[in-house]
This record gives C-alpha cells, sequence and structure tokens, in this order.
C-alpha cells in the first residue's frame, strides 16, 4: 500500500497520486492541509487567547521570546515559557518542552497546543510553529494532538504528524 505523508495513496485516483508526487512542497502543504486540517473549535480558541494574554504577561526581549499552552485530554491546561539563551543558543528551552513537560508529568496525554511569540517593541505576538526539535518531541510524547498554526491569515489545526510541512518563520 503506498503512502504519502500518512495518506493511503490507493483511496485516490493514480493519475491523480502521479500529479501530486511531483508536486512542489508548498502545493503539497496546500493538499495536506486541505485533507487534514480541522477548523478551531471554541476550547482551540481559548487556548489561543491564553497564549496571547501569557505572551503579554511574560514575553521580555532576549529572555522570553515564546509561549505555549496545551490542553491534556483531562481538560487541564499546561504552560511553557521560552528560555533564551543568548550566548549559547544550544542550550535555550523551547516554550512547548515546558508545556509537554507540564503534561506529562500528570501523564495527560496533549490534544490541542499552541505557541505564541512575541518579541516587545520588536515584533508583534504571532502564532508559531513548533521548531523541528519541538516537532520531534510532539511525535513522541503527543502523538495524537494537534498543533494550532497560522495559515493564509487565519488559524488551523493539524495533527502533528504532519507538521514537517511547515517551515519556521524567517524573519524577526
Ligand atoms: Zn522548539
Amino acid at each position: 500500500m503506498r503512502k504519502l505523508a500518512g495518506l493511503n495513496l490507493s483511496d485516490y485516483d493514480p493519475k491523480f497520486v502521479e500529479s501530486i508526487s511531483n508536486l512542489p512542497a508548498e502545493e503539497l502543504k496546500d493538499f495536506l492541509i486541505e485533507k487534514v486540517s480541522l477548523p478551531l473549535d471554541d476550547k482551540d480558541r481559548v487556548l489561543v487567547e491564553l497564549a496571547y494574554q501569557m505572551a503579554e504577561d511574560l514575553c521580555e526581549e532576549g529572555r522570553h521570546h515564546t509561549v505555549c499552552v496545551a490542553r491534556g485530554k483531562s481538560q487541564e491546561i499546561y504552560r511553557g515559557l521560552q528560555l533564551n539563551c543568548s550566548r549559547a543558543r544550544e542550550h535555550s528551552v523551547c516554550a512547548e518542552s515546558g508545556a509537554i513537560q507540564n503534561a506529562a508529568q500528570k501523564r495527560d496525554p496533549v490534544v490541542s497546543i499552541v505557541t505564541v511569540r512575541y518579541k516587545p517593541g520588536r515584533s508583534d505576538k504571532a502564532v508559531v510553529p513548533p521548531c523541528g526539535g519541538c516537532i520531534e518531541r510532539l511525535r513522541r510524547f503527543c502523538p495524537d494532538s494537534f498543533v494550532i498554526v497560522e495559515y493564509q491569515g487565519g488559524l488551523i489545526k493539524f495533527p502533528v504528524g504532519y507538521l514537517l510541512s511547515f517551515g519556521y518563520p524567517t524573519k524577526n
């Protein structure tokens, strides 16, 4: 059974499969978004609001650039704050790590997660996708979670297993 990014290609017309096999990455991303993304529900919108408020309260240039808020299956909310080490970037700790750890300590599977970046005075608050390392952590420890991401000016949620289609924004 031939698969592409988790999709069972035998469900699709062979000519269509041939055409998407050669798609540029951006067009394949659009295709996946159409097939597997979901709109936000009210609980997701609350999560985004909590993340924006947390970013407003805690983000600080050079110290904390992102915050992460996750909802567990139990409906409990878990938070994480990025710890920035500007002189040794590899020692920085991503906000997602904190939220994933806090949920793991309660053995509560994360169902929905969002990260907001904010550098006061330098950039506005924005929902950003997890970095490659956090995608790996999410895939390992929260394999059934949906990640809220920005797409074409709006927000959608995407199964974590498909997230490698998103590149981290390079601006700011
Ligand atoms: Zn990360």
